[in-house]
């Protein structure tokens, strides 16, 4: 055989070699076998069809592991992987969408329920070099150690509203008597003060737009982060937390009396706990 035939044998060798591991990382192991097959069929004298039979074994083995480590001790920690990529990468798109300065808070809602959840398993499965049905089937059936969290901030109100008083009431309700007359004593304070924030008409409220142009990009991705979880995940549990303006009441004093420029009067912000 001259040079000339040599090289081509070993280039075209070399090209198939690359098709058997590229088909071994993916997990594909008859199209590993295949490519094989081809190398010693086509190329018998290359020096690459001559390690044929330690592949043959390498492939072999990865398959045993793969069919082992598949169905049982390792399906946890496979489960745990997904669960783990998949907040990563919700956290990276809504990062990216929000601080697109181009979109307005219409167009994050709707990319949120539209495109999102598809986009999030096209490239979880891509990244985990699953199929997709499978990856649905393990994302279905997760359940993390561990829980996370996202907050609407003060942009709650925009999902809670501006009435505190809709919100369940999750005051305390230990005490005795003392106590009790204390607590309604203070509602009527407030009720009060509310009434005359609602009177005050230099106070010019919040718009959604107003407070999406505002927030930066953190606090956008805060709370279209809350907003998608509450559709799309599990949640565990909903609290309000007092707004750090007004310390829950809704209203300010000073310089005059009105609602919180913060939480525009919810006096709370919204915190979701989802898996
Ligand atoms: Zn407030």
């Amino acid at each position: 055989m001259d040079a000339v035939a040599a090289q081509a044998q070993e280039s075209g060798a070399i090209a198939l070699l690359d098709e058997v591991d590229k088909a071994l990382a993916d997990g594909k192991y008859a199209e590993a076998r295949a490519a094989l097959e081809k190398l010693k069929t086509q190329y018998p004298n290359s020096s690459a069809a001559a390690g044929a039979k330690a592949l043959e074994d390498k492939i072999a083995q990865e398959e045993a592991a793969a069919r082992s480590g598949g169905a049982g001790a390792t399906s946890k920690a496979a489960a745990d992987k997904v669960s783990k990529e998949y907040y990563a990468l919700l956290k990276s798109l809504i990062g990216k969408v929000a601080g697109d300065k181009s979109f307005t808070m219409d167009d994050c809602r709707e990319y949120l329920d539209k495109v999102l959840p598809g986009e999030l398993m096209d490239k979880l499965a891509a990244r985990l070099k699953m199929e997709r049905a499978a990856l649905e089937e393990q994302w279905k059936n997760r359940a993390p150690a561990d829980t996370r969290q996202a907050s609407y901030g003060d942009g709650s109100w925009i999902v809670a509203g501006k009435d505190p008083s809709r919100l369940s009431d999750e005051a305390e309700s230990g005490g005795g008597l003392e106590d009790f007359k204390k607590q309604k004593e203070q509602q009527k304070a407030i009720e009060e003060l509310r009434q005359k924030a609602q009177d005050n008409k230099n106070y010019k409220p919040q718009t959604e737009a107003d407070w999406w142009t505002a927030a930066n990009a953190v606090k956008r991705a805060s709370w279209l982060e809350a907003a998608f979880v509450e559709q799309h995940l599990k949640v565990v549990e909903v609290r309000y937390k007092n707004c750090g303006g007004c310390g829950g009441s809704g209203v300010v004093v000073s310089p005059q009396t009105q609602f919180c420029r913060r939480c525009e009067g919810l006096g709370k912000e919204k915190i979701v706990t989802y898996q």
